[in-house]
């Protein structure tokens, strides 16, 4: 596995790779298994996966957000060279943003609802930061989690908008034994809210109308941004004190 930190050095391999598919998952770190199914379905799918690992400052609404988010690169590391990842793309926020930030992707619509509404620029930031990512790598094939649904929903329209040929490929949502959507998150958890966090997806999967389970949310002492019904998809985001957990299902 090859350890890439500057975008020169990965034009110069990329040269070498012109005829490969090249399957690509941009991450933030912190990997668990739900990252690492994203990398196994690349790795089927293409004769080349990359991963990038960036902390992007731009989708971070809060600061303190962006700087209590756990960085464990060496174990990151360790965890996709045991899944035969090719390439592993660090770079540094001064050559990603080496314009200082002045260019940047938006999107009109959905900064108005769940996410965008909760977290105002999160999706310029998302979009900004995988474009750039996309123009750098040059992947066939990008794969995203459905555990952020808005998130994949969005970047399908921006290469479709922006004429990007790049196939983004969304994948399942991994849960832990508890139903939990895995997420780098949880880690925040102390043992009596990790236990507590269960009760979101349970009430999420459950015949309750949204309105009730909104309640029931709020009584085991959840804070709730939203619980809707879209389309096929019922989608919620929650807090358990300053952590804030998000996930959808399929409604059945
Ligand atoms: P992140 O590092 O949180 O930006 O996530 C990187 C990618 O992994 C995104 O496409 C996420 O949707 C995806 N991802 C995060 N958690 C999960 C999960 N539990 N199951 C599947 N994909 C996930």
């Amino acid at each position: 596995m090859n350890i890439v930190t500057k975008i020169n050095e990965w034009r110069e391999i990329r040269k070498n790779l012109q005829n490969k598919n090249i399957g690509f998952v941009p991450t933030m770190g912190n990997l668990h298994q739900g990252h690492l199914s994203l990398c196994e379905r690349s790795r089927l799918e293409n004769e080349v996966t990359v991963v990038s690992i960036f902390v992007n400052p731009t989708q971070f609404n809060q600061a303190s957000d962006f700087d209590l988010y756990p960085r464990t690169i060496e174990q990151d590391c360790d965890l996709l060279k045991s899944q035969q990842v090719d390439y592993v793309f660090l770079p540094n926020a001064d050559e990603i943003y080496h314009d200082q930030y002045q260019i940047q992707v938006t999107e009109s619509n959905s900064h108005s609802e769940l996410e965008g509404l909760y977290r105002p620029g999160h999706f310029n930031g998302v979009l900004t930061v995988v474009l750039k990512l996309f123009n750098i790598i040059q992947p066939t094939h990008a794969y995203f989690g459905l555990k952020d649904f808005q998130q994949v929903q969005l970047v399908k329209k921006m290469v479709d908008a922006l004429f990007v040929p790049i196939n983004i490929v969304p994948c399942e949502t991994v849960r832990a034994h508890d139903d939990l959507a895995l997420s780098s998150r949880n880690n925040r958890l102390n043992e009596e809210q990790r236990n507590k966090a269960a009760h979101f997806p349970r009430l999420l999967h459950s015949d309750l109308s949204v309105e009730n389970i909104i309640t029931q949310l709020k009584e085991l002492g959840f804070g709730v941004d939203y619980i809707v019904d879209q389309g096929q998809r019922r989608l919620g985001a929650v807090w358990l004190d300053d952590v804030r957990l998000i996930d959808n299902i399929l409604l059945k």
